[in-house]
């Protein structure tokens, strides 16, 4: 079958930057699996899987905006060490979920450290980057009413629960 709306899709990839730089892989002994169709993977690269079948591969380059999006430097903060409730000790690259002012959970992430002052930025890390894909689709089957009623892809490489 074809991939498109409703099926569970399950691909080996490999994911580099404009640089080459290998940003992500699943291998075939260790796929990955989604549920096509419910904005599980980035917009252009779920474009361009519909209508692939099993055994086919592509390559899919993207743009920003086809995958995390641009960076929005006004995610970029910069705040007081007195901010953290934490006795680690802070270092650039840690990541911490705080809410935003709409109390949503995200992401944010040391960037930068200076005297009291700590540099957070709550950008996807992919965000700006532009993304070279290799997917070879491994399996396409329909999804059950219980994955559709959930909204993600269940057994190997998808939600275990
Ligand atoms: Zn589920």
């Amino acid at each position: 079958m074809q991939i498109g709306d409703h099926c569970v899709v399950t691909l080996a990839y490999t994911l580099r930057d404009d640089a080459g730089s290998v940003l992500d892989q699943a291998d075939p002994g260790e796929p990955f699996t989604y549920l096509h169709g419910r904005q599980s993977i980035v917009p252009g690269l779920e474009r361009a899987l519909a209508g692939a079948q099993a055994g086919e591969s592509r390559r899919v380059s993207l743009a920003p905006a086809d995958a995390y999006g641009e960076r929005n430097e006004d995610l970029v903060q910069v705040v007081g060490r007195d901010q953290f409730d934490t006795q680690a000790t802070l270092e650039v690259g840690m990541q911490f979920h705080a809410r935003d002012a709409k109390g949503q959970v995200q992401t944010v992430r040391i960037t930068g450290l200076s005297g009291d002052e700590v540099t957070v930025d709550a950008n996807h890390p992919l965000a700006g980057v532009a993304l070279h894909f290799e997917v070879e689709v491994l399996g396409v089957r329909p999804a059950s009413a219980e994955e559709l009623a959930h909204g993600h892809a269940h057994g190997p490489g998808g939600h275990g629960h």
